[in-house]
């Protein structure tokens, strides 16, 4: 996979980039990872990329004219009939991010990413040079910098070979659709808290029944609407049921 980052502040990147398991998948070639300051795009003397809003108001805006010839630019290098890139705005605005977008976007040869700033971009970026519109949350950054971030690394960490089988993307929250079950190592008695003993019995039948029904536990705690996402077993329903009478 290559990703571009299109932002004003390539710096903030560096150790993200080059640190644990994003720098590691670059290292060993899985996924590359660049940064283009779209103020180098700026056609003007002052280099500058944002403009007074039309119609007044507070704040300043990003101008098309960079954006555009940046997007171009990186598209010209590296674009290819057959691999149609996804070029993403950072705005709060957007689709709410979720794990199924990280494994949408995973499945891609190539991804571009727009970072905004100040108040918001000139609405024609929004209309013809992107093909997706992602928010990390309902409150608002100052940068789309630390979005791209959050999205590059949860996509990243979903390549093939980018996990060892020590870390695992499989089980982690989201992937199967429940929050993930604890985890515990060792002593198995610290203080007074001891280990599960299912956990140290060996038996591999009960082990995965047992994550299964805290996996269910905690979602059915924690965040039941995700309980209507997922096709429920038999068993499944009657431990749901077993939560709900142990909490009357
Ligand atoms: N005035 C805009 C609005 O109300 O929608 C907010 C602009 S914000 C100060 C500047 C930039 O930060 C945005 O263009 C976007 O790139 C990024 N940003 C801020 N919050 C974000 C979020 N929750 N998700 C994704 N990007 C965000």
């Amino acid at each position: 996979m290559r990703i571009d980052v299109l932002t004003l502040f390539p710096a903030m990147f560096d150790g993200v980039f080059q640190s644990s398991i994003l720098g590691k998948a670059r290292d060993k070639g899985l996924v590359e990872l660049n940064t283009v300051n779209f103020r180098d795009y700026a056609n003007n003397k002052h280099n500058t990329v944002d403009d007074y809003p039309y119609g007044g108001g507070g704040g300043m805006v990003l101008k098309p004219e960079p954006m555009f010839a940046c997007v171009e630019d990186v598209l010209g290098k590296c674009g290819s009939d057959e691999v149609k890139p996804r070029v993403i705005l950072m705005c709060p605005q957007g689709e709410p991010y979720s794990q199924r977008k990280a494994e949408e976007l995973s499945k891609e040869q190539q991804l571009i990413f727009i970072c905004g700033h100040y108040e918001g971009y000139d609405e024609r970026i929004r209309e013809h040079l992107v093909t997706d519109e992602l928010s990390i949350g309902d409150y608002v950054l100052t940068g789309g910098e630390l979005p791209a971030m959050v999205i590059i690394d949860s996509v990243v960490r979903l390549l093939p070979g980018v996990l060892g089988n020590e870390t695992s993307a499989v089980t982690d929250s989201f992937s199967t659709g429940l929050l993930e079950y604890p985890h515990y190592t060792r002593p198995a008695k610290f203080r007074d808290w001891e280990v599960p003993e299912v956990l140290i019995s060996g038996h591999h039948a009960n082990i995965t029944d047992w994550r299964r029904k805290q996996s269910l536990y905690r979602t059915w705690r924690k965040r039941p609407e995700l309980l209507e996402t997922i096709e429920l077993t038999k068993q499944d329903r009657k431990w749901l049921a077993e939560f709900e009478q142990q909490s009357r």
